[in-house]
């Protein structure tokens, strides 16, 4: 598949419109244009891929729509060499905004087809995460943690407490909690104990799976 001009203006595009509808990181915007977000979805469906709007991938799931990985993005405010977890690998869109802004990203996906495939894929286009996991995100990523951010792209009926306890002191747990439609949720974590917690608004994402057994 290609990256042509019409892509870029069509990034450029998306750009405005998200900036329009509040996003405001240069970096974050910037990382929109530069991505090639058609690459992420089926090549037949090439021209939705700069529309903001989610949209589906393989094992049922769908790419995020990109206000809500911009949204995302800004309210974990990245800098570069953040030790971060993500929470839903998917298609990879996010993973690719999250290497784009320097961090350092352990992300982890639940479905093994999609593991297998945008773990074979992203690195294809040059972003190399960390490491993907296989695996499932209410457990968090014990063996690596803390983490500065945790970012959970999928809807949880609930805060899993490994992931709060997963945080630096200082660091940040974006979730999306609910059931029909989810609460961006974020947690800063003050001590060893306490947390601040803010509501974000109302999103739509496709629900957090519970594990296999
Ligand atoms: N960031 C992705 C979002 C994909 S949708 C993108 O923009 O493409 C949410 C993803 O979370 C799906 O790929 C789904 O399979 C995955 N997921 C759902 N429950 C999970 C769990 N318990 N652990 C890890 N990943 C999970």
């Amino acid at each position: 598949m290609r990256d042509t001009s019409k892509h870029q203006g069509l990034r450029n595009q998306l750009a405005s419109v998200l900036k329009a509808k509040g996003i405001v990181d240069e970096n974050v915007l910037q990382a929109i244009r530069t991505i090639p977000r058609h690459l992420f979805i089926d090549s037949s469906f090439e021209y939705h891929a700069y529309q903001d709007k989610a949209f589906p991938i393989a094992a049922d799931q769908t790419i995020s729509m990109p206000y809500t990985v911009a949204f995302q993005s800004q309210t974990l405010a990245i800098h570069p060499e953040d030790k971060i977890l993500e929470i839903g690998t998917g298609s990879g869109y996010q993973t690719a905004v999250l290497l784009t802004l320097k961090a350092t990203v352990y992300t982890i996906e639940r479905q093994r087809e999609l593991y297998k495939k945008t773990s074979l894929f992203l690195p294809k286009l040059g972003y190399n995460p960390k490491k993907f996991i296989f695996g499932d995100g209410y457990k968090g990523l014990p063996s690596m943690a803390p983490f500065d951010k945790i970012i959970v792209t999928a809807g949880a009926p609930f805060v899993p407490k490994p992931l709060l306890s997963q945080l630096k002191i200082g660091g940040k747990l974006l979730i999306p909690v609910g059931d029909t439609k989810q609460i961006m949720t974020l947690f800063i974590r003050k001590s060893a104990t306490e947390f601040e917690k803010k509501e974000l608004g109302d999103f739509a994402f496709v629900p957090m799976l519970e594990q296999k057994n």
